[in-house]
């Protein structure tokens, strides 16, 4: 029995009243190799190479306007991507994505367990490079555990240092990649090193640096078992039919070491209690206990075990990819097809179908103007000379397009009303031109005239109408006319 499961077993019979507090059992994994080990390493090297170089990928989006196709540009509330451009008042669409996420996560758990957790979370690639980088420099697991348990020599301390330089140096460059999302890549790497980038660029990278280093180098697994909430919840989506990573124990016990005898007395199953399954699970637990939350579902013990199989000459998969269901009709002696098509999947398919469709849609129909007006309070409207009312208002023209637009505004409602630009020549129009620049918001304060007689109770519906004379969108914004005895004006 491994170090692991003894000081587990150690720990959860001393964990008295008195002893609530379990110092950590260091987990040493051990390397291993297989399919699922070349499949993590495909998919950590794609999430990688996405995440340190994602920043750097250029898009022309004309002069003045930023050329990185990835940007989350917070002093001027942008995000760009790609061709895509999204204001603050889109922030619709970072909820929709979210929704999307969350229900494809819960459908992929259902139907194949953790794969998130065993593949392409943040905190599973950057442990995995970590480790690959201690095993590169310390060894592999019985070479680090003698070293660790033997005295201090400078063999040790030269190889400690290593590691965590270079834990170091690949936890500064995880941290500065984070940051190049920000701000222009090429830009603030080159302020960055001459010392000019501003401070926030210096306290960031240190902070992320730091949790870098911190998540992936020294609490590696706690994080799944202790902090990520994910575990907690994942239960409630995997049912008797999920497809996780499974120890065949029908097959495999009596587990024990020695021939297998076709003659013996005492037959063995085929687990021949190497515990080889346990030495390479970065949790370090024992998948032959069963489902356990610590399981992240990587699968690196199903490759651990076809290795010993093939040695021992027994068949692969003692270990494998498999739901409960089958496991139970294979433990009798049944067939049982895998089953995808469940209430919950085809609820987890629907929902997804709908995220996408509202999504899809919102995105199609999103316009670049967009249209606000703001009524003034006081006062609320003025008669003129010639007995006219004047209502004034703030309009904010949203130009969300990269070139400089003029718009046109038009009242709807208000029967022979007029407008004009106040503090303008123009004098007034039924229709007004309104020139805006690109990229931003145009401010105007529009005073808009109606007659008296026309007013229901005081007030009238007045529907502002915008047109953009370059691409022909068009928004509109319902406000309100006002007169003497509108209920607004009485005190
Ligand atoms: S038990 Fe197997 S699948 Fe689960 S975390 Fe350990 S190695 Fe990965
Ligand atoms: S690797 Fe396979 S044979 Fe070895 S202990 Fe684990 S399940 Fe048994």
């Amino acid at each position: 029995m491994s170090h692991i499961k003894d000081a587990r077993k150690a720990q959860a019979a001393g964990l008295d009243e008195k002893n609530l507090y379990a110092s950590r059992v260091r987990v040493y994994p051990r390397a291993v190799h297989g399919m699922a080990r070349t499949f993590k390493w495909g998919v950590l090297a794609f999430c990688l190479t996405l995440y340190y170089s994602a920043a750097w990928i250029r898009w022309d989006r004309g002069p003045g306007h930023p050329n990185q196709a990835l940007l989350l540009d917070l002093s001027n509330r942008r995000f760009y991507l790609f061709s895509i451009e999204f204001w603050p008042q889109d922030i619709y669409f970072l909820t929709g994505a979210l929704i999307l996420g969350a229900i494809s996560l819960f459908l992929v758990t259902s139907l194949v367990g953790r794969v998130w957790c065993a593949y392409a979370c943040p905190q599973t690639v950057w442990t995995d490079l970590f480790m690959w980088v201690e095993r590169r420099i310390e060894g592999d697991r019985n070479e680090r555990m003698k070293r660790d348990a033997g005295p201090v020599t400078f063999d040790k301390v030269w190889r400690k240092l290593a590691k965590h330089a270079v834990w170091l140096g690949v936890a500064f460059w995880t941290g500065g990649a984070w940051i190049m999302y920000f701000a222009d890549a090429p830009t603030v790497t080159r302020e960055f090193w001459r010392g000019t980038a501003p401070a926030p660029v210096y306290i960031f990278t240190f902070i992320f640096s730091a949790f870098a280093y911190v998540f992936a180098g020294w609490a590696r697994e706690q994080v799944c078992t202790y902090m990520c909430p994910w575990p907690r919840f994942q239960a409630s989506m995997l049912d008797e039919e999920s497809i996780t990573v499974t120890y065949q124990g029908w097959r495999g016990e009596p587990r024990g070491h020695g021939r297998r005898d076709p003659a013996a007395v005492k037959k063995l199953g085929d687990c021949v209690d190497c515990n080889a399954c346990v030495n390479v699970c970065p949790t370090g637990i024992d998948i032959r206990d069963g489902s356990q939350l610590e399981c992240i579902n990587c699968g690196l013990c199903v490759d651990a075990c076809n290795e010993i199989m093939v040695k021992t000459g027994q068949p692969e998969w003692l270990i494998t990819w498999d739901s409960l269901a089958r496991q139970k009709a294979k433990a009798e002696g049944k067939f049982e097809r895998f089953h995808f098509l469940r209430p919950r999947t085809l609820i987890y398919v629907g929902a997804l179908i709908a995220a996408v469709s509202v999504m899809g849609i919102a995105l199609a129909r999103r316009t670049h103007v967009d249209l606000a007006v703001q009524h003034d309070r006081a006062p609320l409207f003025v008669t003129t000379r010639d007995g006219t009312l004047r209502n004034a208002y703030t309009i904010k023209i949203s130009n969300k397009t990269l070139a400089d637009t003029e718009f046109t505004l038009d009242i709807s409602g208000l029967a022979g009303g007029a407008m004009e630009v106040a503090e303008s020549v123009t004098g007034r129009a039924t229709r007004l031109t309104l020139p805006v620049e690109a990229d931003s918001i145009g401010t105007y304060r529009v005073l808009v005239y109606g007659r008296p007689d026309h007013l229901k109770d005081g007030s009238q519906e007045l529907d502002f109408l915008l047109r953009s004379l370059r691409t022909g969108e068009t928004a509109r914004y319902q406000s309100v006319f006002m007169g003497p005895g509108s209920s607004a004006a009485r005190p």
